[in-house]
């Protein structure tokens, strides 16, 4: 069962293995387009038409991949003030991939927060939740990239092209939590 360790299925803030994505991804997009924030430029795929269709199969394992939530400090602590647990009761200290420290406990292979279908924790759920199915890479310090997850969403291929603006909304969120995980973004 593959489980989200590689850079291909979280949004993991380090080089990029380019050589490792080419073979991997098998829906890689032809096209890329960028937009400026800041300092910084950020890389988007264009021609990817998706639209969440709430099937949840991204808060669980599935026959063929082990689902791995990672989450930022101050995810952590949004989460205990939004549920009222402890950090143990719901994530595991997971020092392997930094900015991230915890990684979301499971039940039954399912996102403990995962309820009759939904998340119970929408408005504190973290990045790695919100970005599905893309992940956010930092090729360097003043360059990062929007990738799909090689994962199949089911939502993909439905509605209309995403845009530069979505993409955008996308990136502000991501400097918005990961300046208060103590990031420096160079932006
Ligand atoms: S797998 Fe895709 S369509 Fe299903 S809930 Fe996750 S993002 Fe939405
Ligand atoms: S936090 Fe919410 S969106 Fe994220 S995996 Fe758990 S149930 Fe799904």
């Amino acid at each position: 069962m593959g489980r989200d360790s590689s850079p291909y299925t979280t949004p993991v803030f380090r080089a990029l293995d380019l050589s490792t994505r080419k073979v991997t991804c098998t829906r890689r997009p032809d096209r890329w387009q960028s937009f400026r924030y800041l300092r910084v430029a950020v890389d988007y795929p264009t021609g990817i038409h998706w639209k969440c269709v709430c099937c949840a199969t991204c808060c669980q394992n599935t026959s063929t991949h082990e689902r791995c939530v990672r989450i930022l400090p101050q995810e952590v602590s949004r989460i205990c003030l939004e549920t009222g647990l402890k950090s143990q009761e719901f994530s595991v200290r997971f020092a392997d991939s930094p900015p991230y420290t915890h990684e979301m406990r499971k039940s039954n292979g399912k996102c403990l927060f995962l309820q009759r279908g939904a998340c119970s924790i929408y408005n504190v759920r973290p990045i790695t939740c919100v970005f599905y199915p893309f992940f956010l890479n930092r090729n360097d310090d003043t360059r990062f990239r929007f990738e799909l997850t090689p994962e199949r969403c089911k939502g993909l291929g439905l509605a209309s092209e995403l845009s530069k603006e979505y993409f955008r909304h996308l990136f502000t969120i991501a400097k918005q939590h990961l300046e208060l995980a103590g990031e420096d973004l160079v932006l």
